[in-house]
């Protein structure tokens, strides 16, 4: 094979980074996040889906969350999230476009109660990528690639070893993303080891 020729201005495999902040995500920091413990290894990625209200896209709802600045009056489905504070590190749009709220370095608040590779507290040492979309519903090809680069770009600057849906973390309490996710596509994208999915996918059972 030809060597690659080195652009000695570039910095490393990790160009797309600015420390945890990925340098092609619409940045919008959230407040809701606190300091990972010490020595976290950053080796899971967390898939979810969100909408609001659930089904509607685009309106701009979901970083509005995870900024703390939703209008609580603005739809009635939001009075039963009224007062939550959460956050992802990312966020992909129908349109596959990313955001990012959360630097990776820090402990974002997606996860919750939850468990994998026999470790508790995902929040701790995951990073979380919500997919705009409604849960069991498919997703858009563009946020496929989107996500695919993301990963890609995750495992070339963190220790990913793992990539699992909320659903996989916290099983019985979460569904998502939910059977509309193909994690087959994924799967063929990334070219991971299938060590790396969730054992139950695909198919996904459910016990
Ligand atoms: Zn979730």
């Amino acid at each position: 094979m030809p060597t690659p020729s080195i652009d000695p201005t570039a910095s490393s495999a990790a160009a797309p980074w600015d420390g945890g902040w990925h340098t092609s995500a619409v940045r919008q920091p959230s407040p809701n996040f606190g300091p990972r413990p010490a020595g976290a290894v950053l080796d899971l990625l967390v898939l979810h889906s969100i909408s609001l209200p659930p089904g509607e896209y685009g309106g701009g709802q979901v970083q509005a969350l995870f900024a703390n600045t939703l209008d609580w009056d603005a739809h009635p489905y939001f009075q039963s999230i009224r007062g939550l504070a959460v956050s992802a590190h990312f966020f992909i749009t129908r349109s596959g476009e990313l955001w990012q709220f959360v630097d990776c370095e820090q402990r974002a608040w997606h996860a919750g109660r939850s468990c994998y590779r026999g470790r508790s507290q995902c929040n701790d040492d995951s990073i979380g990528i919500e997919l705009e979309g409604l849960e069991g519903d498919p997703f858009e090809p563009a946020q496929y690639t989107t996500l695919v680069h993301l990963c890609h770009d995750l495992a070339a600057r963190y220790p990913v070893a793992h990539i699992a849906g909320h659903e996989h973390i916290a099983p019985g309490r979460k569904a998502d993303p939910g059977a509309g996710f193909d994690w087959q596509a994924l799967r063929q994208q990334l070219q991971w080891d299938a060590a790396c999915f969730p054992s139950a996918a695909p198919p996904h059972k459910r016990y």
